[in-house]
């Protein structure tokens, strides 16, 4: 069966000409990086390139990126890190109610070592308030985590005024762009950020690498203890080839970022408003502008997201139904119960987030294929009955079960 992977969000094929750079560091260029002989020093080289080449993306200095296993050793180092450096100095962390829980579980993991955490809502479209943010600094606030786009509703975050908001408070400000980084323009002095995290199979290159950037002067603690790599931040050989992989990805990313995002923007929009043309009861999760290139979130009245995502999986679409990471968690995606959804609304959400490798017929290809599914599903679902004799109908020819 011919597949259409509509699941970027939750990773992205390995470039294959990201697979060639890194083929050559499993065999030919094996050497220990920390090593004083020509093998060490060659990959050692080879790492040096690809920091330069993550740098050059966000607009950073080669020695302000740290290599990590992905996106949320990068998170975990930025909020221990800087919790546990900057305890004396205060024990308040600002983050917000939407984000990845890389963020959330490791803000849970330090509310109970005593730390405050003050998690901000959000709009109707999962926008922060910049003010906001503003009226919950406190003289004990050491650090400011604010995703740069959410993974599940693609909501754009005001990024560079929060920035401003943290440097004039003299407070750390930490963004988690793995999801930005590669896909839109990302520049880490623009944005004001002290702490970027980046994840290298979100931006076609391979999984389990990382990176996390730290504005120099910004010293957070290490949480791995052992050799003394990546600037005693990181302990642990390194991942050389995954490491040159991101290097490859992050070179990729800069020559095609524009002319790709203008082209998945041109796909999103029409496969959000075909939806919208096509089925009656959708809603747009998410905001309608600022919004990431490739991710379109529907809530799909009266249909169980889960049931949606599995029988487009047996008509060979990949989708995703909250975030792909709690797909196995039934539980009502947090991010769109923080943007206000009714627990039914949320739980009847569908996520499609495009990629390098969705062409206009994919697109069209699912635009014939959901409205028949969806139709199929309304048809059984539990949630809507048959109008009885003399009632109006609501436009499926369905009424909603009231009981
Ligand atoms: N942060 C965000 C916004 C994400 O979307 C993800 C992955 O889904 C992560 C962090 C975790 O990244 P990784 O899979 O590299 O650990």
């Amino acid at each position: 069966m011919e597949r259409v992977y509509l699941d970027y969000a939750a990773t992205t094929p390995t470039d294959p000409e990201v697979v060639q750079a890194m083929v050559p560091y499993f065999t030919e260029v094996f050497g220990n990086p920390s090593s004083i002989h020509h093998c060490g020093q060659e990959a050692k080289e080879a790492i040096e390139e690809a920091r330069a080449k993550v740098a050059r993306l966000i607009g950073a200095q080669d020695e302000e990126i740290i290599f990590t296993s992905g996106g949320t050793e990068a998170d975990n180092l930025a909020l221990t890190g800087v919790a546990v450096a900057r305890e004396s100095k205060g024990n308040h962390i600002i983050t917000t109610s939407i984000e990845h829980h890389a963020v959330m579980e490791t803000c849970h993991f330090l509310e109970k070592r005593g730390f405050q955490i003050t998690y901000l809502p959000v709009d109707e479209y999962g926008l922060i308030g910049p003010e906001d943010v503003r009226k919950a600094i406190n003289n004990r606030t050491i650090l400011i985590s604010i995703m740069h786009a959410n993974n599940e509703v693609g909501t754009v975050e005001p990024i560079s005024p929060i920035g401003e908001i943290a440097r004039e408070a003299g407070v750390y400000f930490h963004s988690d762009a793995v999801q930005t980084v590669g896909h839109i323009p990302v520049d880490v002095n623009k944005l004001g950020v002290d702490l970027l995290s980046v994840s290298a199979h979100k931006l076609y290159g391979p999984k389990g690498v990382g990176a996390l950037y730290i504005r120099k002067g910004t010293k957070p603690a290490s949480l791995m203890h052992g050799g003394e790599q990546e600037r005693q931040l990181r302990a642990g050989t390194h991942n050389v080839p995954g490491i040159v992989g991101l290097g490859k990805a992050a070179e990729i990313a800069q020559q095609e970022i524009n002319e790709e995002a203008a082209r998945l923007t041109g796909l999103r929009d029409r496969l959000i408003n075909g939806i919208l043309e096509r089925i009656d009861h959708v809603r747009l999760n998410g905001h309608p502008s600022s919004r990431l290139p490739n991710n379109v979130n529907i809530s799909v009245d009266f249909v169980e997201g889960e049931s949606l995502c599995l029988t487009l999986d047996l008509e060979g679409i990949c989708t995703s139904t909250g975030s792909a990471c709690s797909s196995s968690n039934l539980e009502p995606s947090h991010v769109l119960m923080a943007l206000g959804l009714p627990p039914e609304q949320a739980r009847s959400s569908l996520r499609c987030t495009l990629g390098k490798w969705t062409a206009e017929s994919d697109i069209e290809h699912v635009l014939g294929v959901l409205p028949r599914v969806v139709a199929r599903l309304r048809a059984m679902s539990p949630l809507l009955r048959k109008p009885l004799a003399g009632e109006e109908s609501n436009g499926h020819g369905l009424e909603k079960n009231k009981s």
